[in-house]
């Protein structure tokens, strides 16, 4: 029914416990497809991507790939080889969630970096010259991000999360300073990180209810439970 959207993630279905039905869009992350999606990757969150939780990072023996990787593979190339047919998709996939999620009794919300970084203010759809937040004035977009200096504060109705990596620390810094939350990535929970409480970002993905002022925590997962570059704050180690 969706060609590019899905909401298989079990912690975005997490969030229709709270009145939501969060749609995302999973792309290849990094330059798996051949072409660059996340801009400010470090080589931890690389290696370590969320890409590889879950049902994406199942395997069979011997095998490197499966669906999931390669239809993120084949959505990343439409992206980049027909922008203006990928944009009328996502356009059209979003009416469907928002009649999908009303057939639910839920809000639909979007987001449309799942395993990506773009900067989707910039696209626009067909002649309209208008991007899918201005287009869809009344759902909540959100993301996380690692690019700084996002044109948004103007989209009320996208939320993003800022975060942190191996290495960006001093954007962490610039980003706490402009309001942003932080996400983090930890091998156990802590009560607070860098002076700020840290709520329990696996609960839910529905970081814009967050209070202000807080570390979205998240436990690793995947490949980067293995993870030893900083990109995953290690706690145990410390305490
Ligand atoms: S920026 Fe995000 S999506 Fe991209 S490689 Fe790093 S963790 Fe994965």
């Amino acid at each position: 029914m969706f060609k590019l959207l899905s909401t298989a993630n079990p912690k975005i279905q997490k969030g229709t416990k709270m009145g939501y039905l969060s749609f995302i869009l999973h792309l290849a992350p990094a330059d798996l497809s051949g072409k660059e999606v996340c801009p400010k990757r470090t080589a931890g969150c690389t290696s370590a991507c969320l890409n590889t939780a879950g049902r994406g990072g199942m395997f069979k023996k011997g095998e490197n790939t499966n669906m999931i990787q390669k239809a993120r593979i084949r959505k990343t190339n439409y992206f980049f080889e027909d922008r203006d047919s990928f944009m009328k998709d996502l356009y059209q996939d979003i009416n469907k969630a928002i009649k999908f999620a009303a057939k639910a009794g839920l809000t639909p919300v979007i987001r449309l970096n799942g395993t990506s970084d773009l900067s989707w203010e910039k696209y626009t759809v067909g002649t309209t010259d208008m991007n899918l937040f201005q287009l869809f004035p009344t759902v909540q977009f959100y993301d996380y991000t690692k690019v700084l200096g996002r044109k948004v504060a103007d989209i009320k109705n996208y939320h993003l999360t800022f975060s942190k990596a191996d290495g960006n620390d001093a954007d962490v810094a610039r980003a706490i300073a402009q309001g942003y939350n932080i996400a983090a990535v930890f091998d156990e929970m802590p009560e607070t990180y860098m002076g700020l409480p840290v709520i329990n970002a696996d609960e839910t993905d529905l970081r814009f209810l967050d209070p202000k002022g807080c570390i979205a925590g998240l436990k690793a997962k995947g490949r980067a439970k293995k993870d030893y570059s900083g990109f995953v704050i290690r706690i145990k180690e410390v305490a």
